[in-house]
């Protein structure tokens, strides 16, 4: 508000670059917060919107549907974990969480179980920044300390500090395990991002821990909602972070990497189960963005998921993780450095101190890289598009600049 950080000027983006007003070009590590997964200005892409805007921007979506829509839910639906078949489009990964609860709720209360108004998730979460988002956020770490008092409380397990690729310890479900159990009659909904909590942490947990939450859902008969808005569309390695413990949540919500960072789209996906129970006492969802389902965005929507299929994407990720291991591995033993992790397209240099952000971000910039760090995280997410080069040069800026930071 009143002394920002400093700030680039970005005069256009054209694949896995970003250039600036002053003529300076960067490798993007970022994909505009896990968005680009194709790169910038992308002749498919461009095409899709091109199109779109000469048959209709938008439209309303009470009473009347469109193409785009219709393509865009046909395709999330032959893609996402089997027996997601309902799709609620809205603008926003925040808002599709909020839908997302608001299905839990009306899905109780329209089968006469009021009570259950209670959300569980696990902490070091991060679900977005709209009041119904923010409640289920690490109650800490969550961006959102300051709103406490204002939000409803809800409840928070213990992080899973088995990780990913490893068995879980068995006292790593107990605090989860305690929560569901001793609340289960008032509970609407468990929350969580699968495998990979985002800006929570940025920590991946053993797929194990996952399979473990979803059978305890079961048990309890408490809804389970996984929040891919970051995992979506590829990022791990698989298509989706469910696909790594094998489940099916009973909600799932999608954004970001939708629309190849296009356009603001989101989707909240259901089952059938969770659609009768919502309407089961004659009503409808109650929720209806000026937006939903925009048509630009859809049909844009589309398009990034049809150029994903059709591209070698897995090998792609595959690749990226195997040089993001290589290129960030000599940072592990630096003094400063806790810990480097990856998973799929992303790496994670977690630091002991929080980073001088703008120091960090001007080296960075002279070394003709964007990466952008905050708290103790130092990451990359590039475009899947990348180069062998183009990622070699945002691992090496990493180890110098964070090897010259003392
Ligand atoms: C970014 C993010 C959100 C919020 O999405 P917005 O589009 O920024 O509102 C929610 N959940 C997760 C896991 C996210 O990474």
């Amino acid at each position: 508000m009143t002394d920002p950080l400093p700030a680039y000027a970005v005069a256009s983006a054209q694949g896995c670059r970003i250039r600036l007003s002053d003529g300076r070009e960067l490798v993007d590590g970022m994909s505009s917060w896990w968005c680009a997964i194709h790169g910038y200005n992308v002749p498919a892409l461009n095409e899709a919107a091109a199109a779109q805007l000469g048959r209709m921007a938008h439209v309303m979506f009470g009473g009347l549907t469109h193409a785009p829509a219709v393509e865009l839910a046909r395709r999330l639906i032959g893609l996402v974990p089997q027996g997601l078949d309902r799709v609620f489009f809205c603008d926003s990964g925040s808002v599709s969480v909020e839908v997302a609860i608001k299905m839990a709720l009306q899905f109780w209360s329209a089968q006469g179980r009021p009570e259950r108004t209670r959300l569980l998730s696990i902490r070091g979460g991060y679900h977005g920044d709209t009041f119904g988002a923010m409640s289920v956020c690490d109650p800490v770490n969550g961006m959102h300390e300051r709103f406490t008092a204002v939000l409803p409380r809800h409840l928070f397990a213990d992080r899973p500090k088995s990780r990913y690729g490893e068995p879980l310890a068995a006292r790593d479900i107990e605090s989860f395990a305690r929560l569901i159990r001793a609340h289960e009659g008032e509970l609407a909904a468990v929350i969580l991002e699968p495998i990979v909590q985002g800006a929570g942490g940025m920590w991946f947990y053993s797929a194990d821990y996952l399979r473990e939450v979803a059978a305890l859902c079961r048990r309890h008969d408490v809804l389970l909602i996984a929040d891919e808005i970051a995992t979506g569309f590829g990022r791990t390695g698989r298509l989706f972070a469910c696909e790594h413990a094998g489940i099916t949540p009973d909600i799932l919500c999608l954004g970001k990497a939708l629309t190849g960072g296009y356009l603001s789209l989101a989707a909240t996906l259901a089952t059938e189960r969770v659609a009768r129970g919502v309407s089961a006492d004659g009503g409808v969802l109650m929720h209806g963005p000026t937006f939903m389902a925009n048509p630009l965005a859809c049909a844009v929507a589309a398009r990034s998921i049809d150029l994903l299929i059709t591209s070698p994407w897995q090998e792609r990720v595959a690749a990226i993780e195997a040089r993001l291991r290589a290129g960030l591995a000599p940072l592990a033993p630096h003094p400063d450095v806790a810990d480097v992790r990856v998973l799929g397209a992303i790496g994670v240099v977690e630091t002991r101190e929080p980073v001088r952000v703008a120091e960090l971000q001007r080296r960075f910039v002279d070394r003709g890289v964007w990466i952008r760090p905050f708290g103790r995280l130092v990451y990359l997410m590039p475009p899947y598009v990348i180069c062998a080069s183009e990622l070699d040069q945002l691992t090496g800026a990493m180890v110098e600049v964070l090897s010259e930071t003392r």
